[in-house]
């Protein structure tokens, strides 16, 4: 249960929820290791493939063959909140304790020009 800033909107959600967190995650791995990173969401949403959502961005992104569609399940929050309520210092901060409290900071900060 650790908590993410979603790369497309900039809110904050839960990697257990029903967003693409891991998918994305292992993707990103591979592609750090010069490795190919498995597609498996449909051609309009690849920007899905390598990129950690919250799960009101992920809704409605449907598999390449048709198995799966992301969707909010009802552990996931109605009412996320924005990283901006609690600030860059907060979030690192939490991410510098490694105990999942937040887990891509750092990485966020650094893709939004903040780092
Ligand atoms: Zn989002």
């Amino acid at each position: 249960m650790s908590i993410f800033i979603c790369e497309k909107c900039g809110k904050l959600d839960n990697t257990a929820c029903g967003n693409n967190y891991w998918h994305a995650f292992v993707n990103k791995c591979n592609q750090a290791d010069g490795k190919e990173i498995s597609k498996c969401y449909k051609p309009s949403f690849e920007y899905f493939e390598n990129h950690v959502c919250c799960s009101d961005c992920c809704e409605g992104v449907t598999y390449s063959d048709n198995s799966r569609t992301l969707r909010k399940r009802s552990i996931d929050a109605r009412e996320k909140d924005h990283w901006t309520k609690f600030g860059k210092e907060k979030l690192l901060e939490w991410e510098s304790r490694n105990d999942g409290s937040m887990v891509n900071a750092t990485e966020y900060f650094k893709s939004i020009g903040q780092m």
